[in-house]
């Protein structure tokens, strides 16, 4: 039987998850990352380290491997794949004074138009390195530790290359982008999941992989996520609720408006439609500890609305699904009992995240069937309840929330 292995480097840690052929998790190890002041190591040492504290039964029946990164957290190395500079991480966004360069030449609503854009990065190593006499391979995180085990350098996968500028319905680069990343050598870039190569013979012989299992193009931690959920069919959706609220839902039409932080990535013949919006837990974590948050929650009856008609935001302004970087946080009034002010701002979010969805469909996005949750306040029944009823459609959990999951389930689907 075969196993199939995905790999989740997030912002503070790695994670690995085996499947089996009907997808039931086997193992599942996590690793935090070490202080670092030199990323690219601390990362090849977490991944050789999780690697290795997967059973070794497991790992000698691994038919396929699949990783994802950070969106945008991007390095440069020399042509034996050596980075010659630290990573950029996602967050960093000393990339915002090039934006005029590149909207010099880019279409409006390009979404490399960010500070924190992989673009905006390239740029700004651009500017700022030495001109190098070797080729300089620029590369998103997951394609870097990908090559780890493949060998093959300057490949990526059309997620993470979204930011780059890829043109992910033509999957092309554009023309617009050349003269921006001259000198640098970019990812060739294929379907996530593509198998990219064997595993490495010396990689085979120190974690006893098979010899033909396959390494293939992997994805960005947020999507790998989403396809944790299984979500496979347009209308299905999967909401975040984390420190902010996302939601990202599959539809047969693609959707662009940088303005409100609504883009698109494609998934084989579909188009992934997100937005973000400032509100989120982080405004309940504000007022209320987690423990209060479960207790007042069963309080609440879902089934009888709040008068209460709050916008949760802990500072002004919102990009979705209202744009407005001004909209003031609506908080007010706020009533002695702290179950009727919970239950007001529950169903302020849930408000925001039926808003949210109507927005895509107003633009044009698949008519929404079933919404699948995410993050800290998946486990609140109660919000599940009252959010059933602003969306109109079946509200559950995810089945599966780990972006290793949906790695896994990625390096599988050549086997399905
Ligand atoms: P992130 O990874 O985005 O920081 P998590 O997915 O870990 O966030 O979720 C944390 C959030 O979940 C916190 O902001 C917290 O307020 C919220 N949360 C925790 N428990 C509950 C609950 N029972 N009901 C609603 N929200 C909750």
């Amino acid at each position: 039987m075969g196993f199939y292995l995905g790999i989740d480097f997030g912002t503070s840690g790695a994670r690995a998850i085996v499947i089996d052929a009907k997808r039931q998790i086997q193992a599942e190890r996590q690793l935090e990352f070490t202080e670092s002041s030199d990323w690219s190591q601390c990362w090849q040492t977490t991944l050789f380290q999780l690697i290795e504290q997967i059973p070794v039964s497991l790992r000698r029946e691994l038919s396929a491997i699949a990783l994802n990164g950070t969106s945008s957290t991007v390095l440069l190395c020399d042509r034996s794949g050596n980075p010659i500079t630290p990573p950029l991480l996602y967050n960093d966004a000393r990339g915002r004074d090039t934006l005029e360069e590149i909207r010099a030449v880019a279409p409006p609503q390009q979404i490399t138009l960010s500070a924190t854009s992989s673009l905006a990065k390239l740029r700004w190593w651009y500017h700022h390195l030495q001109p190098a006499d070797t080729p300089l391979y620029f590369l998103h995180q997951a394609d870097w530790l990908a090559f780890q085990l493949h060998g093959k350098l300057g490949v990526s996968d059309y997620h993470n290359a979204l930011k780059l500028g890829y043109d992910v319905e033509n999957l092309c680069y554009p023309e617009w982008l050349e003269p921006l990343t001259a000198p640098f050598k970019l990812p060739q870039v294929l379907a996530p999941g593509t198998p990219v190569g064997e595993i490495l013979p010396p990689m085979r012989d120190r974690f006893h992989f098979p010899p033909d299992c396959l390494v293939c193009a992997g994805t960005t931690d947020s999507i790998a996520a989403f396809l944790a959920s299984g979500a496979t069919s347009p209308g299905e959706a999967v909401t975040s609720l984390g420190s902010t609220l996302v939601i990202k839902l599959l539809s047969h039409t693609r959707i662009d408006e940088a303005a409100s932080g609504i883009y698109s990535h494609r998934l084989g013949n579909l188009w992934l439609v997100g937005g973000a919006s400032n509100t989120g837990g982080a405004v309940l974590r504000h007022f209320f500890s987690d423990v209060e948050l479960a207790e007042l929650s069963q309080q609440i009856n879902p089934e009888q609305p709040s008068p209460l008609d709050y916008y949760p935001l802990l500072q002004p302004g919102d990009r979705f699904p209202i744009n407005d970087p001004n909209l003031p946080p609506r908080l007010e009034p706020r009533p002695n009992n702290p179950v009727d002010f919970l239950q007001g701002l529950l169903e302020g979010i849930a408000r925001i995240e039926a808003l949210g969805y109507q927005r895509l469909q107003a633009l044009g996005a698949t008519p929404l069937t079933r919404v699948y949750t995410a993050g800290g306040g998946a486990k609140n029944l109660t919000w599940m309840r009252m959010r059933d009823r602003y969306l109109n459609v079946p509200v559950i959990p995810s089945p599966q929330t780990e972006a290793a999951y949906g790695s896994a389930l990625l390096s599988y689907k050549n086997f399905s």
